[in-house]
């Protein structure tokens, strides 16, 4: 079986020490409360920034390059597959009606790339929270 273990997989291993040695200080399987819906545990967790990272076993969030269901039982394993990609399109909805970026990082994905995918979001939020009213309204002051 294919990526069955959730948590410390060595992808997800590898882009975390990578986000370290980055400098970039994180929590890893933090859980986000969403209104009327379950928690969501993204694999790594910028609080601050808002930024909610998932690394996705190729197998069963259906990666167009390796997500293909085995030929036993593919119905079965389609069906399965498609399910946890509903949920994860909707986690995601969720996640960014309240302010959330989220990332989402096939396991199958260069480490460096993913690193520098969640760089380049963290830099968008920041960005993003500088014009944000209360910020402009402060600023304001601040210069007046
Ligand atoms: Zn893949």
């Amino acid at each position: 079986m294919v990526g069955n273990r959730r948590r410390d997989s060595k992808p997800e291993l590898l882009i975390r020490s990578a986000l370290h040695r980055a400098g970039r200080r994180f929590r890893v399987d933090l859980p986000i409360r969403l209104p009327g819906r379950r928690a969501v545990r993204p694999d790594v967790v910028f609080t601050r920034a808002k930024v909610a990272v998932f690394v996705d076993g190729c197998f069963w969030h259906g990666c167009p390059e390796h997500g293909r269901p085995p030929r036993a039982n593919s119905t079965y394993w389609a069906a399965k597959i498609e399910l946890n990609q509903n949920r994860d399109r909707a986690q995601t909805e969720a996640l960014t009606l309240l302010g959330w970026a989220v990332v989402r990082i096939w396991k199958h994905e260069d480490p460096d790339a993913a690193v520098a995918a969640v760089t380049a979001t963290l830099r968008c939020q920041a960005a993003s929270d500088s014009v944000s009213p209360a910020s402009a309204a402060a600023t304001a002051q601040a210069t007046a």
